[in-house]
């Protein structure tokens, strides 16, 4: 045993040597991303402008703003519907305090995006949410903004294009973000008796009641490769039915095998795609 004994006398440590540093050295926060999909750790440059894993083909989730600058034709937005507020109408602890702080850190207002712009010269209403706020939560606000998306892209005859994402209903405004389901079927239902196109998108993750509602409501859905797709969890459901579910479950792949989504588009080709369905649906040549 004397052979794994440690032998100090062969070990000779310079009294001189400096002193070990008292602070680890740091990895910038930015450097780094860890895939949430493959769980590789991939160097952030190599993630492109599209933000896409290179080992899995994961779309990462990008904020609103850049999938702006991704979708839209330069300088062509024009954002509308700003300056709506919640009413807080349960009074719920913290609440106005987390908008304000979420405001002051995205640059946004509140979780969507919404406005016209052009995309490959045909004009369009588009929303955009964003996970980044509160998680994307479909409250009074979001539900204000997009109803009128709607109603505006109903009167001035354009096809909406509508990116969604999000964990679900805010549940900081109770009943209230439930009845914005409602109240945003009926301006689609509106705009698609208009002879309208409603193209969806949707993004990782959307879930809960945007689910339920409007994000499945597109006369085409769209989606990006590897997207969470579904209404209640995971663990809701397995506890529920009593059964393991397949890895895949609720993701954009196993929805598009079951025909809940129409194509997966890869972010990189989502542009030319979109301006593709846009042309072959007469683009904003309506009248
Ligand atoms: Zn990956």
């Amino acid at each position: 045993m004397a052979l794994f004994e440690r032998k100090s006398k062969y070990i000779k440590i310079n009294p001189n040597r400096p002193a070990l540093p008292t602070t680890l050295p740091e990895v910038p926060d930015e450097l780094f991303a860890r895939c949430p999909a493959c769980k590789r750790t991939i160097y952030n440059k190599d993630l492109g402008d599209h933000n896409v894993c290179p080992n899995c083909g994961y779309n990462f989730r990008i904020s609103a703003k850049i999938r702006l600058a991704l979708i839209a034709d330069e300088d062509s937005f024009e954002e509308l519907f700003t300056g709506i507020q919640s009413s807080d109408p349960l009074d719920f602890p913290n609440y106005r305090e987390k908008i304000a702080a979420t405001q002051a850190k995205t640059g946004l207002d509140e979780a969507v995006l919404t406005g016209l712009a052009t995309i490959s010269g045909t004009k369009v209403a588009l929303g955009i949410m964003d996970s980044t706020f509160i998680m994307a939560s479909m409250g009074t606000v979001v539900g204000e903004k997009i109803t009128r998306l709607f109603e505006l892209a109903t009167e001035q005859k354009l096809p909406l294009i509508l990116f969604t994402a999000s964990g679900g209903a805010r549940m900081q405004e109770g009943i209230m973000s439930l009845m914005q389901m409602a109240k945003i079927s009926a301006a689609v239902k509106q705009h698609s008796k208009a002879g309208l196109l409603y193209l969806t998108i949707l993004t990782d993750p959307t879930t809960g009641g945007v689910t339920a509602s409007f994000a499945m409501e597109g006369d085409i859905i769209l989606a990006e490769p590897q997207a969470l797709i579904g209404f209640a969890g995971r663990r809701v459901i397995e506890q529920t039915v009593r059964q393991t579910l397949p890895d895949n479950f609720q993701k954009a792949e196993f929805l598009r095998a079951h025909g809940f989504v129409d194509e997966i588009v890869k972010r990189d080709r989502m542009k030319d795609k979109i301006s593709l369905i846009l042309k072959l649906h007469g683009g904003q040549n309506h009248d």
